[in-house]
């Protein structure tokens, strides 16, 4: 996959990767075995059957590999970007024994791609009276709206923020996911009929009863994410320059503080930053960082790179951007500058003990390895958890001890009737292709069960 120079990339916003080439992809769709038994729709977590698509693309029939690949997955153009295929068809792929395996996500984003470029067809297909309501625009919601209004229904997503998309807009920065991919899968959907009403919070500015009693849907998906922020619990992360990557990184990607005082919104990056955590969120904030004119921007994270959870790629992009990494490393104090202000990481050496619940080598602090990082910003990326806003504020909604919503796997349907959820406001945070994977299922059970009624 060809790539911006790392060193021009680390100081603008622009996508890294910049797709294959017609012949690129020609000669990857032809690596692939044609596997008999293709152990690579078994990794993928929506079954997309990646053989014949890439048949297909083998074949120049490109119609056709969109056709195929929206068949199991309605975000190719995201997946193809997000998803982490290095531990999910491709480390199935049978090439990757001896060779690198067939770039199967780059050959769905190189499909994806050419399908934007076509003329849209779709139209509204209302064929169904029963209103469906949709909480929160993240892709577990889009991809549920989209299935509905396909199967017929009049539909309409409530969304908290001011802008659709959920993470995919908030949280994955541009020169990863850019906004106009995103934008072009929403307008598929208004151009199929599904309303999108932004600044709407379910639980705050109407009740999920609200959407029942008062408006008339017939049936809800809750799709409303884990975008609450875990946080250390030591001294000192109160004080100004901390931050949560989720806040951070909205500030930046939603709220445009990159362009203050243009926008209204503001953010202190300093020259130095810390990031705490290694998952996909973590990458994504420390190289946010350096794109915002951090001098130096770092990985603090307290276990080793084996255990760390992001996307290979990010990683490797990554080092080439020249993120630093302190790997084995507790944040054990934040320090005040005296006014207010961050100066500084007190941090522990870690060493890796026996795994814990995770499976994971649980790491153990070293006697007196107390260092200080000097640095003028954290940025908290150690995990979220649901918002219990509307839990709260809902009758009858069962949810696990860790706020996550109760909900069967196959229909998604919760505990209160004709309500169903799924994505991570039912796994706890997760991917993008999971959650999608969810809203489908779910509007294929709503459409059985609205089904049923009317027998
Ligand atoms: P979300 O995307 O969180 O969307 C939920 C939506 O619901 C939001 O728009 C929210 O505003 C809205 N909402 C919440 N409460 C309410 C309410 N009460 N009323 C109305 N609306 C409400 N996954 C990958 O596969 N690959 C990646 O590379 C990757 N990178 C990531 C990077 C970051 C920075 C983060 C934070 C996550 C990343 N993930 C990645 C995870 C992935 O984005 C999520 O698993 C996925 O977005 C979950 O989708 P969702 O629809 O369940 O929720």
């Amino acid at each position: 996959m060809p790539v911006q120079d790392a060193q021009a990339r680390a100081r603008n916003f622009l996508e890294v990767n910049s797709g294959y080439t017609n012949a690129r992809a020609a000669f990857e769709a032809e690596r692939c075995l044609r596997c008999q038994h293709p152990l690579c729709v078994d990794g993928c977590p929506v079954r997309i059957p990646i053989p014949d698509f890439i048949h297909a693309v083998a074949a120049g029939h490109m119609a056709s590999a969109a056709d195929i690949l929206r068949s199991a997955n309605p975000l190719p153009a995201i997946c193809g970007r997000v998803c982490p295929q290095e531990s999910q068809c491709e480390a199935e792929c049978s090439m990757g024994g001896r060779f690198n395996p067939v770039g199967i996500g780059h050959l769905e984003r190189f499909v994806a791609d050419w399908e934007r470029t076509q003329p849209v067809t779709v139209q509204p297909a209302l064929t169904k009276s029963q209103k469906i309501a949709i909480i929160g625009a993240g892709p577990s919601g889009l991809v549920c709206a989209g299935e509905l209004a396909r199967l017929g229904y009049p539909v309409t997503i409530y969304e908290a923020l001011h802008a659709p998309g959920g993470v995919l807009r908030y949280g994955i920065p541009e020169f990863r996911l850019p906004k106009a991919i995103l934008d072009w899968e929403i307008d598929l959907l208004r151009a199929m009929g599904v309303e999108i009403v932004c600044n709407v919070i379910i639980g705050k500015t109407l009740t999920l009863d609200d959407l029942t009693n008062r408006l008339g849907y017939a049936a809800i998906f809750i799709g409303t994410g884990a975008g609450l922020p875990q946080f250390l619990n030591i001294p000192g992360e109160n004080l100004n320059g901390v931050y949560s990557a989720n806040e951070f990184l909205t500030r930046i990607n939603l709220m445009r503080a990159y362009d203050f005082p243009n926008a209204d919104t503001p953010v202190r990056v300093g020259k130095r930053v810390a990031v705490v955590g290694a998952g996909n969120t973590a990458m994504d904030a420390v190289r946010t960082a350096l794109r915002m004119g951090a001098d130096e921007a770092m990985i603090v994270y307290r276990r080793s790179d084996e255990e760390m959870s992001a996307r290979a790629e990010e990683y490797e992009h990554a080092i080439e951007e020249g993120v630093q990494f302190h790997w084995l490393t507790s944040p054990v104090e934040v320090i005040d500058d005296g006014s207010g202000w961050v100066a500084g990481l007190r941090c522990q050496q870690m060493r890796l003990g026996e795994p814990d619940a995770t499976g994971r080598r649980r790491p153990v602090p070293v006697p007196d390895s107390d260092f200080v990082l000097a640095v003028d910003n954290v940025v908290l990326a150690i995990g979220t958890t649901p918002n219990p806003l509307l839990t709260r504020t809902t009758s009858g909604l069962a949810t696990t001890t860790r706020g996550c919503l109760l909900a069967d796997e196959a229909t998604g349907l919760t505990s209160k009737t004709m309500v169903f959820a799924g994505g991570d406001a039912v796994t706890g945070a997760a991917t993008v292709i999971l959650a999608a994977g969810a809203g489908k299922r779910a509007a294929r059970a709503i459409d059985a069960a609205l089904a049923a009624q009317l027998l």
